[in-house]
């Protein structure tokens, strides 16, 4: 199956399950991500609040077209200009 697929399903996954060691790493992302001119907002804040990273709550990165709560909580897929 597709990486990227796969990607976001894990990164999905890691949002509804959190653990301790995926949330410091998603949290140091998005620190990266939450300066970022790629990330831009969606209408996803109210059906998928990130309560533990508010700084990407309801954002996407409008390079992949990932959206951000997802993207930094999963191992397989990089930053796509390379930020982390
Ligand atoms: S994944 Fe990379 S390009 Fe996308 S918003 Fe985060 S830092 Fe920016």
């Amino acid at each position: 199956m597709d990486n990227k697929f796969m990607a976001i399903v894990s990164g999905f996954k890691n949002y509804a399950f959190q653990n301790k060691e995926i949330e410091e790493l998603a949290l140091e992302r998005a620190r990266i991500c939450a300066e970022c001119p790629f990330a831009v907002e969606t209408m996803f804040k109210q059906i998928l609040p990130d309560d533990s990273i508010k700084q990407i709550e309801g954002l996407k990165c409008s390079d992949c077209g990932c959206i951000l709560s997802a993207k930094v909580r999963q191992i397989i897929d990089s930053c796509p200009q390379h930020k982390w």
